[in-house]
């Protein structure tokens, strides 16, 4: 299996999911600057790469499963990158111009079909989070304690069926009281993003209209799902050197962490 130090994480080793304690000691304000947290209903994060860095998890996986194709960064934010994990399968061996039954979600991991291959690379991902561990942002988590501090209410919108397993993974089991997941996404059968569908199911869980609502995605077809969708703010988070592709996708700012958008005192 390919392994770089890029893409090892140390396994949490103490509880990762709050900085500041209930008398307050940390302060987290929102700067104002940049993002007026103050003045939304409610904040639904995607989860890979804004919450966690599991995108780097997901990439890896990718890599080993189409390592007979060179598989790249490029390829990983073209063709997989936020999308559910079927329509990555398909989107990055068309690219490739190599076509496959789609088989059944049910088929064994392996390569013969779509959905052997998407089940492959989620088997592998497992093994790597299992292995290694996930550590939180802590930009993100000051954010989150923000929002606590505000009242304002939290919801996980990823495409991902695995977000449960990487939120307690990360000490943030039971940070969220709403989650719109991979799995959810089947059994209501919701359109995937770049669709709006997943953050306005988010917003209605939440209780908050969309355009009250501020979205923070790192993927380009999740910033499309939020413009698509028009929510009151979308905030790209740039984890690698795609600014200029999220804010062409609809982000109304774009920043490389969320740490840049609050003060601690
Ligand atoms: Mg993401």
């Amino acid at each position: 299996m390919r392994e770089t130090n890029r893409f090892r994480h140390k396994r949490a080793s103490r509880p990762t999911g709050r900085l500041s304690d209930p008398e307050g000691i940390v302060r987290v304000r929102s700067t104002g600057m940049l993002v007026d947290w103050g003045c939304y209903g409610a904040v639904l994060f995607d989860l890979d790469g804004v919450i966690t860095p599991t995108a780097t998890v997901h990439e890896q996986a990718w890599a080993v499963l189409f390592a007979d194709f060179d598989f790249t960064m490029a390829d990983y934010l073209a063709y997989v990158d936020g999308r559910p994990r079927y329509d990555g399968v398909r989107s990055f061996l068309t690219s490739r111009h190599v076509e496959l039954p789609d088989g059944e979600p049910s088929d064994l991991p392996g390569d013969s079909t779509i959905c052997a291959m998407g089940n492959r690379k989620n088997v592998l991902f497992n093994e790597i989070i299992e292995r290694d561990g996930i550590e939180p942002y802590q930009g993100s988590i000051l954010v989150l304690d923000l929002l606590d501090q505000l009242g304002t209410p939290q919801a996980i919108v990823s495409s991902s069926k695995n977000a449960r397993t990487v939120l307690a993974a990360a000490g943030l089991g039971d940070r969220f009281d709403h989650i719109v997941d991979g799995v959810r996404v089947v059994d209501e059968g919701l359109a995937g993003k770049p669709a709006p569908d997943m953050f306005l199911r988010g917003a209605e869980l939440v209780g908050v209209d969309p355009d009250r609502c501020i979205v923070v995605e790192d993927a380009v077809s999740g910033v499309e799902a939020g413009a698509a969708g028009n929510f009151g703010f979308v905030l790209g988070i740039d984890r690698g050197d795609h600014a200029d592709s999220l804010r062409q996708a609809g982000a109304d700012l774009v920043v490389r962490d969320l740490s840049e958008t609050v003060r601690t005192t």
